[in-house]
């Protein structure tokens, strides 16, 4: 076995298990990365000092006999706007170049006390916003599986640097599929937990009653691992939920007996732009939930047409406060100023320099739905809609255990083939906003290949809080289906 074909509990088990060293494990996926980066760009920083130095760590801590972590001497890579002493954080921007943060986020203190070995930063759409990992300042990611075409976004680094086997795991945040879209273009999992399940202390805000920090993958039993470790209550975050957080991997019993998947009829049949060849992958999948003995009932969603329009506004507004702060004066990038020129030109043209077009749309979008004669129009017309969908998605889930369906509606497309339409991009986006506006937990997992050879995903939608359930029937059908088992061919590279 190479080190790229390890899964992450399975590095662990090696490591500590001592078939295997942490220092070979982390040269391999440097090694790997050197190899294959040029071409992917998944990484916009690598940090081979800090990984050997923390992988020596681990292998003389378990020399020593000290107990080791969950992740003890595995490498894992963290979206780009999540931030780690040491290392910079661009979160994909010009505005935030050089910028060295002077704390660990919660999670990346948390992945550091279970042993992680952080390996880098991964490239991501400017400041999250996008489907395609194409409007970061730094070149767009290349999907693993064809060169030629997107890996999906905001995440784009992390799950095409997970699916290319540099590393078996990575973080990604979700503000509305960035983590559940780019695993299902690049055929790996992503799982975005419920509002309020992970702190976002340290991660870059983008919309904040939406973002969620959670795992890329390549297993679901993986992804419940690095969830147990970065989940749960954290005083620096009062978003943060108090609820107990169940033993994940004891939940992924293989059992689905007795569970209740409803299908959304407007995130299949009744679907527009849905490609027939992933409707028929997501009617294989059910039918492999049906054989493995779970009871598969139709439903109804009748505002997933209002999702879009909905998030958009509701993301932009917030985006546009969110991203206030960033005026040349606090953070990064800072225009050089001419004579006479005041404070408000200092902002203007530090903005204007640092920002790219994608973001600036959204700050104009974002202020002009909170502008004081259009936020009833807008703004708070959109919180409304928003209710009715959550409402709408509680309702279903009282009767259903989990609902299924698509995750993205075609698999990747060409590089640059919709950067130029930012409305054709937003389409992408169809299944995955519910989730968020709801503040429920998605889980995407990979559906056999489509029949041009890329990968597609299915996704399932759980009850507030219950990712347990979603992980238990991802790991069912993945393992039943031998999805998980998905890669792409990238030569002989080690
Ligand atoms: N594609 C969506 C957007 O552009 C979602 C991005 C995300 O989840 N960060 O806003």
């Amino acid at each position: 076995m190479t080190a790229s074909d390890r899964t992450v509990t399975e590095c662990a088990a090696a490591i500590a298990a001592g078939d295997v060293s942490s220092v070979a494990v982390t040269e391999a996926a440097l090694a790997r990365v050197a190899a294959l980066d040029g071409k992917l760009n998944s990484h916009l920083h690598v940090d081979a000092d800090g990984a050997l130095a923390t992988a020596r760590q681990i292998d003389r801590d378990r020399a020593a006999g000290r107990a080791l972590g969950p992740l003890a001497g595995v490498p894992i890579s963290l979206k780009d706007n999540i931030a780690a002493t040491g290392m910079p954080m661009t979160a994909g921007s010009r505005i935030l170049q050089g910028y060295q943060p002077p704390f660990d986020a919660t999670v990346t203190a948390r992945l550091k006390a279970a042993g992680a070995v952080l390996l880098g930063k991964t490239n991501l759409d400017e400041f999250a916003m996008g489907s395609s990992s194409e409007s970061s300042a730094f070149g767009p990611v290349r999907n693993p599986w064809d060169l030629g075409r997107v890996p999906g976004g905001s995440s784009g680094g992390s799950a095409a640097a997970v699916a290319a086997g540099l590393v078996p795991g990575a973080l990604g945040t979700d503000t509305g599929g960035s983590i559940r879209q780019p695993a299902a273009l690049c055929g790996i999992v992503g799982l975005k937990p419920g509002y309020g399940r992970v702190s976002r202390y340290g991660a870059v805000a983008y919309a904040s009653s939406l973002d969620q920090i959670g795992p890329l993958t390549r297993t679901v039993r993986d992804a419940a691992r690095l969830l147990q470790v970065i989940g749960g209550a954290d005083p620096r975050d009062s978003t943060c939920s108090h609820a107990p957080m169940p033993d994940l991997e004891a939940a992924l019993t293989g059992e689905v007996r007795g569970l209740r998947l409803g299908v959304p009829r407007e995130y299949l049949q009744d679907a527009q732009g849905l490609d027939p060849a992933v409707r028929a992958a997501v009617q294989g999948a059910i039918q492999v939930l049906r054989e493995l003995g779970a009871e598969i009932v139709e439903v109804s969603l009748p505002h997933t047409r209002l999702c879009i329009a909905t998030y958009y506004l509701i993301a932009t507004a917030e985006a546009s406060a969110n991203l206030a702060r960033y005026d040349g004066v606090r953070f990064g990038h800072r225009a050089a100023l001419r004579s006479g020129d005041g404070i408000d030109d200092l902002y203007a043209s530090s903005r204007g320099e640092g920002f790219g077009a994608e973001v600036k749309r959204r700050i104009l979008l974002g202020t002009f739905a909170l502008s004081a004669g259009y936020h009833d129009a807008y703004y708070k017309k959109a919180c409304q809609v928003r209710r009715l969908i959550h409402d709408e998605l509680l309702a279903a889930l009282r009767t259903c255990d989990a609902l299924l369906g698509p995750t993205s509606p075609v698999p990747a497309w060409p590089i640059g083939g919709k950067s130029g339409n930012p409305l054709e991009m937003y389409l992408m986006d169809v299944f995955t906003l519910s989730a968020n506006l709801a503040g429920l937990p998605g889980l995407a997992v990979p559906l056999p290949l489509h029949p041009s050879g890329l990968p597609i995903g299915l996704q399932l939608l759980g009850r507030p809080m219950d990712e347990a359930t979603l992980l238990r029937i991802g790991d069912a059908y993945t393992r039943a289906s031998g999805t998980d088992l998905l890669r792409p061919t990238l030569g002989d590279a080690p």
